[in-house]
């Protein structure tokens, strides 16, 4: 039996990606919405065969839990609504993917967990790129240590913001490209060091090119995570650049991805040669599946929410670094 999947938020994730790769998914399909407005659920509804009743409203989550055809609920919300939807989904009895970042402090990731945790339910993130084969890639090569550990990373995640929206707005995004952007990076990073602790990070905020538009988030960020094999992340985002790459270098080779954090169209290489994979369809459709079958059959969860709470952990240092001249704060996982 396909799990049924309900989709909080029908914003431009859930509507350009999500929905669509629930389509093509083997293991779940979408059974339900979540939205601020009924007449978009109906046409969800239409669209996907699911019935109207399956439709709620943010504040009526809690009904979800006399539906039986709702197996996980997927919240695609701004970051600072991500705590209080997991939180309600959880206490309906459902699993929880999260989208990242996972909230927008380490204290409502916390509070995410500990509901999960009481409810018996699953916790997974959104982490699309664990399931795409040219991150695999990466991971294989840390897994069989064919360069040896990889030493110097270096990553950027950035684009223009055009248009002002809650991205740019402290409250409803935790922070700026930081939080929307940087979090991919440091997911990279993590994955190249393997199993090396991450000790410590020093930051450095850009100076606004549009203060007016960024007016209490950063607009660029720059930082260096350490790790305890002397293993060292540069990692950069911004809302007024352009990048898009990772590299890791290692005494026996290299590994280079870029585009790296994009839906599709990437392209990696190693030192021996471009690496040669069939992409996936869709990213997304994996990363459900995968979830699916985690939450059916006990299959591992790649990304759990203690990872999307690592990350969290990470983006604070960062902050907090940056915010104290670029003083270098140690990591308390
Ligand atoms: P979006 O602005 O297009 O959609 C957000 C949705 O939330 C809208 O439908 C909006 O109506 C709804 N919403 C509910 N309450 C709201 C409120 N108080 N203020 C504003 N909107 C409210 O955003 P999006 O691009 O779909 O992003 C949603 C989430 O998905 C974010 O957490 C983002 O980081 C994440 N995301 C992840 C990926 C990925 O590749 N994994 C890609 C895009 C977005």
């Amino acid at each position: 039996k396909k799990l049924g999947v309900a989709l909080v938020g029908l914003g431009g994730y859930s509507a350009g990606q999500l929905g669509p790769a629930l389509k093509i998914t083997e293991h779940c399909r979408l059974a339900g919405v979540v939205t601020g407005s009924p007449e978009k659920g109906r046409k969800w509804a239409a669209d996907y065969g699911f019935p109207e009743t399956s439709i709620y409203g943010y504040d009526t989550m809690a009904k979800m839990a006399d539906n039986p055809d709702i197996d996980i609920v997927y919240v695609v919300t701004p970051n600072g609504l991500h705590a209080e939807h997991s939180i309600a989904a959880a206490r309906a009895g459902k699993h929880v993917i999260c989208e990242k970042p996972m909230a927008n402090t380490v204290a409502e990731c916390d509070a995410i967990m500990a509901a999960c945790q009481q409810a018996g339910v699953r916790l997974g993130m959104g982490y699309r790129l664990h399931y795409d084969p040219f991150h695999e890639e990466l991971r294989r090569l840390v897994r069989t240590q064919e360069f040896g550990p990889f030493m110097n990373m270096n990553g950027g995640f950035a684009f223009t913001m055009g248009r002002h929206q809650w991205r740019a707005q402290k409250a409803l995004a935790g922070g700026g490209p930081l939080m929307d952007l940087g979090v991919y990076v440091i997911q990279e990073t993590f994955m190249a060091a393997g199993a090396a602790p991450a000790v410590a990070i020093t930051a450095r905020e850009l100076p606004k090119a549009r203060p007016e538009f960024f007016v209490d988030v950063e607009e660029s960020i720059e930082w260096t995570m350490e790790f305890a094999n002397g293993a060292k992340g540069q990692g950069y985002t911004s809302y007024n650049s352009n990048r898009n790459d990772f590299r890791a270098e290692a005494k026996g080779g290299w590994f280079e991805v870029g585009p790296a954090y994009s839906y599709r169209g990437l392209r990696a290489a190693t030192s021996k040669g471009p690496v040669t994979v069939t992409p996936p369809a869709s990213q997304q459709a994996l990363q459900m599946d995968a979830f699916a079958l985690h939450v059916r059959d006990g299959a591992p969860n790649l990304v759990p929410g203690a990872m999307g709470r690592r990350d969290m952990v990470v983006v604070e240092a960062i902050y907090a670094s940056a915010a104290a001249g670029g003083k270098r704060v140690e990591l308390k996982f």
